[in-house]
């Protein structure tokens, strides 16, 4: 295959480009099935037809914390927990702050929970006396 970032030929296995020291599929500038020159937001080689692969780009991008999901979490924390297993392996980032949301959720609902409790002992006491 061709290194993304200069173009050159390297090794289908090689973990590092030999001539520019950036793992080959790291950069966007070639295609690493022909060697054409790419654009940084091309997702497919308009010379071999070949997908345009960006090792950068695929793990990077879909592991970011979602603030609606974040919210849900926070509103329903059983749903956080569930979304937290789920995506622990694959997204620990999102995972991670979505756990974080859920516990924020889950103390406030406690907290209001009591609070609601101590409201209703007072209101009750006010009513016997
Ligand atoms: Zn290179
Ligand atoms: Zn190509």
């Amino acid at each position: 295959m061709y290194c993304r970032e200069c173009g050159n030929s390297v090794n289908d296995r090689a973990e590092v480009c030999s001539s520019c020291g950036v793992r080959p599929l790291n950069g966007q500038n070639f295609c690493q099935s022909c060697g054409t020159e790419t654009k940084a937001a091309q997702e497919l080689c308009t010379k071999c037809g070949e997908r345009l692969k960006n090792l950068k780009g695929a793990g990077v991008g879909q592991d970011q914390p979602s603030g609606l999901v974040n919210l849900a979490a926070c509103c329903f924390p059983i749903v956080g927990l569930i979304l937290y297993f789920v995506w622990k392996d694959e997204k620990p980032k999102s995972a991670k702050s979505v756990c974080k949301w859920a516990a924020i959720g889950f103390i406030a609902t406690v907290v209001l929970y009591a609070l609601s409790f101590f409201l209703g002992i007072l209101s009750e006491t006010m009513y016997y006396y």
